[in-house]
């Protein structure tokens, strides 16, 4: 039976709830987002004891359903003010379903001066005060819990950046082979730091297996949606192959490619850092080009990257960090990025605000361009260590770019722009200005159809479409987003007829209910509603859905292209 679990952290209760009616047909980012915006005060301090931290599987999490086993988390941003929900694949997300856990809910902050950790299993939920991991990286903490507690556990973790509440801190997820995924985006790692949590372990011994209520329906729905994942040119094969890295070599050739902090479209080191290197490098050094980050995946997108030694250096190695510490940092030293990339794991913070960040923090002059050591070196002994320095780059690239009196902060709502250049891409710009998360590429991936030609073709240089187009997209991955999915599954349901119908007649079958195509459709639209909502309620405007002015002034090479919507064009977005 499906139950929620609150955890009150001011008194130190934990308290087990069975799930209210109007909450079980949600899961993932519909369910986090549905309980922030019902008990979170939109205006509170997101690192006050009125925020909550929410984690929630999606509906299909747990079951044998190709890449489903992603884990929600949810709260009010410290980095944007606005709600939040970061996704993340990882082990918890299929233990806290075989529990029946469809939410942890944690609330308030401790009053005494201490660090706790807390323990998941069939019992519930045990308080535990900590010491010995306090200020230790991730990876001593994953490698120090297996230890005490057995290779199986499952654990979500924040590194030094979430115990010192920086505002970029992520929370990271431990994978199959106890390496690092990671909640992103948003600074949730400083919630969770604000509430004194070091680490989540989670044990599922002796759960049954999640419940299908129609087994045939299931296995025949989930076969043609595997499939579909299998058939699509970019899940069956370019992403298998070369990763999400595929893309700087194409973003590159579509002149989208964010460089030397946002100033060009077009990096001259793009072949040095390119999926393509990426992929002969780890193969000639024994590594593995294809991984999963959580069982069940069928796509692995995810690699693992060794040194020059065979050593490993990180996996999930991903295109939007190599764009960041790459293109718009001026280095072509795929190695370097990747030690890069290992140390922010560790560190516990997210790898596309920090990158973004350091173009700013090149721009201000703080470490010139192109140098990669100095990003290891400040990683090490400024943002892993807390210096005052480490703070406030830690804070992301709107506070360094507010401290530093920098104008070309390519932030919207503060929260950094990922790797797709709006004024060349245009879908992604509407996406970024209208996400109700701050600037975040997977609200509503344009790139898919703009870039790709997935589910057609809508120029990306030309305003027509864009609106509608990043709608659809945004509606459909709220509604992905609560399945738990991982989000490249909307390659081939874009594409593929039967990939769609499969997904819904999955969560069908599971329930036992008849959801519609309409249905799934309007629970998308629900959810950007709901939280539109909350950050009205939090002071957000319409006036706050816009791209930073430099985008309209600086005309970007090749295409010599600006971000030309108006006001009105971007705000019938909300017209659904
Ligand atoms: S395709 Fe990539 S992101 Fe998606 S579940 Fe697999 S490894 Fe994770």
């Amino acid at each position: 039976m499906d139950k929620i679990i609150r955890v009150n952290m001011a008194d130190l209760s934990t308290r087990t709830e069975a799930v209210p009616a109007a909450w079980a047909g949600l899961g993932g980012r519909g369910l986090t987002s549905t309980i922030v915006a019902a008990e979170v005060p939109p205006t509170c301090h997101p690192l006050g004891p009125s925020n909550k931290l929410v984690f929630a599987p999606g509906l299909l999490t747990g079951t044998p359903a190709a890449n489903s086993g992603r884990l929600s988390a949810g709260a009010k941003s410290p980095l944007t003010g606005t709600i939040k929900e970061s996704n993340a694949g990882g082990t918890a997300a299929q233990m806290l379903a075989r529990l029946g856990i469809k939410a942890l809910i944690i609330e308030g902050i401790p009053k005494a001066d201490a660090w706790y950790s807390l323990h998941v299993s069939l019992d519930g939920v045990a308080i535990q005060e900590e010491t010995e991991l306090l200020g230790k990286g991730n990876f001593a903490v994953i490698e120090a819990l297996e230890a005490r507690l057995g290779k199986k556990t499952g654990i979500l973790t924040i590194g030094p950046a979430g115990e010192l509440k920086m505002t970029a801190a992520n929370i990271s997820v431990k994978d199959p082979d106890s390496k690092i995924r990671s909640h992103g985006r948003g600074g949730l790692g400083a919630v969770m730091g604000s509430k004194k949590i070091k680490f989540i372990t989670i044990d599922d011994q002796g759960a049954p297996k999640v419940p299908i209520a129609d087994p045939e329906k299931f296995k025949t729905a989930a076969r043609a949606f595997a499939k579909a994942l299998l058939d699509h040119p970019v899940s069956g094969e370019g992403l298998p192959t070369y990763g999400t890295n595929v893309l700087v070599n194409i973003l590159h050739e579509a002149g989208g490619l964010p460089t030397r902090n946002f100033t060009a479209g077009q990096f001259d080191g793009h072949d040095k850092i390119s999926g393509e290197t990426m992929h002969d490098t780890i193969v000639a050094r024994g590594g593995k080009p294809k991984h999963g980050c959580h069982a069940g995946c069928i796509i692995q997108c995810s690699q693992v990257y060794h040194d020059k030694e065979g050593k490993y250096v990180t996996s999930g190695f991903e295109y939007e960090t190599i764009w960041g510490l790459g293109a718009d940092c001026c280095i072509d030293d795929l190695d370097d990025i990747a030690v890069a990339d290992n140390l922010m794991d560790d560190i516990g913070i997210d790898s596309i605000e920090t990158a973004v960040m350091f173009g700013v923090a090149m721009e201000a002059g703080i470490l010139p361009f192109g140098d990669s050591k100095g990003i290891i070196r400040i990683l090490t002994e400024e943002i892993g260590r807390g210096t005052p320095l480490g703070r406030i780059l830690g804070g992301g690239a709107g506070a360094v770019g507010r401290a530093y009196g920098v104008t070309r902060v390519p932030v919207v709502k503060n929260q950094g722009i990922p790797a797709y250049d709006p004024r060349s891409v245009k879908g992604i710009g509407i996406t970024y200005a209208t996400s109700t998360m701050g600037a975040d590429h997977t609200a509503g991936y344009t790139i898919a159809t703009n870039i790709l030609n997935v589910g057609g073709f809508v120029d990306p240089l030309k305003k027509e479409g864009q609106v509608e187009l990043s709608r659809n997209l945004q509606i459909a991955t709220a509604a992905v987003d609560s399945t738990g999915m991982c989000i490249f599954v909307a390659f081939p349901a874009l594409d593929i007829p039967e990939c769609l119908p499969a997904l819904i007649d999955m969560i069908n079958a599971r329930f036992g209910i008849n959801l519609t195509g309409d249905d799934v459709t309007n629970l998308g639209k629900h959810i950007l509603k709901v939280e539109h909502q909350f950050n009205i309620e939090a002071g957000f405007t319409k006036e706050h859905d816009r791209l930073p002015e430099f985008f309209r002034l600086e005309p970007v090479a090749p295409h010599n292209a600006v971000w030309d919507f108006t006001d009105a064009e971007i705000d019938e977005f909300w017209n659904f």
